[in-house]
């Protein structure tokens, strides 16, 4: 009987520890933070011999403005992406200063240089064409309360933050770890907060502090995000991924000409192909894009390669350092709900040539909305879709003036591009790449040729062509050819 108690007694007691063992192991599992955001900034000073940045590899420009506000006994670092990208043996764009004087001791301590920005308080200092950018060391709204430079919309975005703060200040509120890293010319140490080392180590991108917040501070911060994934090739850190779906929309409160600037360093900077994915992706396509992306999720045959063929030109560009230029792009970009919408208009019985020019005015007016595009190139966005319709007609009396056209280059690779993306346009990419080879004497033959087989134009026709001007003759037939 006894041992009987006994037995109960233990199973019992042993089924009590389990269970309270279970209880405090969840609990405790539960209070953990779910990813590794609450890694203390620490001060690390990485010694000339135990890290790979060179000086040999720094801008001597640069190096000669540290040099001169260390001599006058300021503090000066070399800071941001350069610091990163030579740690990762990359070529820097830029080289950043950050520095604990004022823009107004900087501006008087170098002739060559002038104090520029409304949002920010900088110094450019210049040296013929190169300019060293010089910040004074900045800090958080949060971190300066006292101060009333700083100013949050009611999403919690910074509209100014011109508040001083010290190196660490400066460290902390710079988006991810691995761009505040700060270079000492003076020992040629590397100065490390946010364990940015570390993470350079691991191919990791982590925001610094609460992503949640500095998302919201700074929406622009998540296509930063994207653009150094893509770049670098690094992976995001999962709490610093994790929200970016969800705050995309926060996008459309910052300005379309700010938009602009990150669009083209998203797509142009050689990376166009891999960093469009990933904007897919992450859902922040959308927010600079709509109506592109609404064509996407239609399942837009056309749509998504003739996007992925122009990046892909566009990296193989920036690649070979050969020029390239927006509005190539943002034709590709707006081509896809451009062209949706012409047919629409036409569906309504709309000719094709007004169809066309309204939804070209449509579309990129509705994109200024997003992201601005500039007028010099929201007019060459105009020419190469405009040429479009004419370089798939190939009318012969207009061969020898499109040919001479300024505009005729661009059109005729966006005419190819349309090709390699699946567009049926009947050869005409072909033909102009043929006769661009040709002499005098062969070019003839072949506008003879077109001529004799009645060139493009399609049967049917005839009345309205006798009634129209040329061109908007081509584009009745044109503007539907080949497109399903
Ligand atoms: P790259 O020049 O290769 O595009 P970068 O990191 O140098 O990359 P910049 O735009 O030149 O980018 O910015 C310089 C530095 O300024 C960054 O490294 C970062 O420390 C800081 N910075 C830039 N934009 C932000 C932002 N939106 N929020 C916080 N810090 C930023
Ligand atoms: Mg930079």
């Amino acid at each position: 009987m006894i041992s009987y108690i006994i037995a109960i007694a233990v199973l019992v007691l042993g089924g009590t520890l389990i269970f309270w063992l279970m209880r405090n192991r969840k609990q405790a599992k539960h209070l953990q933070p779910p990813f590794n955001i609450t890694r203390e900034p620490r001060k690390t000073i990485i010694p000339r011999d135990k890290h790979p940045v060179s000086r040999r590899h720094i801008n001597d420009n640069a190096l000669k403005v540290i040099n001169r506000l260390n001599s006058q006994g300021y503090e000066a670092y070399l800071v941001g992406g350069c610091i990163r990208d030579l740690y990762l043996d990359l070529h820097p764009k830029d080289f950043d200063i950050a520095t604990n004087a004022s823009p107004e001791d900087v501006r008087r301590l170098f002739r060559n240089s002038r104090l520029i920005g409304r949002r920010f308080k900088l110094v450019h200092v210049l040296f013929g064409r190169e300019m060293i950018e010089v910040a004074t060391f900045r800090a958080n709204h949060e971190q300066h309360h006292g101060q009333e430079k700083s100013r949050h919309s009611e999403s919690g975005r910074i509209l100014r933050d011109n508040v001083y703060g010290t190196m660490e200040d400066d460290a902390l509120r710079r988006d991810f770890t691995v761009n505040a890293l700060y270079y000492d010319g003076r020992d040629f140490s590397v100065v490390d907060f946010c364990h940015g080392v570390d993470d350079i180590r691991t191919g990791t991108l982590r925001l610094i502090g609460d992503p949640v917040t500095r998302y919201h501070e700074d929406p622009v911060r998540m296509l930063r995000a994207i653009r150094f994934v893509a770049k670098l090739n690094f992976s995001l850190a999962p709490e610093t991924e994790q929200p970016i779906r969800e705050l995309g929309h926060l996008l459309r409160d910052i300005p379309a000409a700010r938009l602009f600037d990150e669009v083209l360093k998203l797509l142009q900077s050689g990376e166009g192909v891999r960093t469009f994915e990933l904007l897919r992706e992450y859902q922040l396509f959308g927010p600079l894009f709509p109506a592109t992306e609404h064509c996407l999720q239609e399942q837009d045959r056309h749509a998504g390669n003739l996007i992925i063929e122009a990046l892909n030109s566009t990296d193989q560009r920036v690649r070979q350092n050969r020029p390239v230029t927006p509005a190539f792009l943002f034709a590709a970009l707006l081509w896809p709900p451009m062209r949706r919408m012409a047919r629409e208009l036409m569906d309504q019985g709309i000719p094709p040539v007004p169809a066309f020019q309204q939804a070209s005015m449509t579309v990129i007016t509705n994109q200024c909305n997003h992201t601005a595009i500039p007028r010099r190139f929201s007019m060459m966005v105009r020419d190469i879709w405009d040429l479009q319709i004419r370089l798939e007609r190939r009318q012969p009396k207009l061969i020898e003036t499109l040919l001479a056209h300024p505009k005729f280059r661009a059109a005729y690779d966006f005419l190819v591009l349309r090709e390699q993306s699946g567009e049926n346009l009947s050869a005409a990419g072909q033909w102009w790449t043929e006769i661009q080879e040709l002499d005098e004497h062969g070019r003839y033959a072949m506008i003879r040729s077109l001529s004799s087989h009645g060139s493009q134009k399609k049967p049917g026709n005839k009345r309205r062509r006798r009634r129209r001007k040329p061109y908007s003759d081509n584009a009745s037939s044109n503007s539907q050819s080949g497109e399903s």
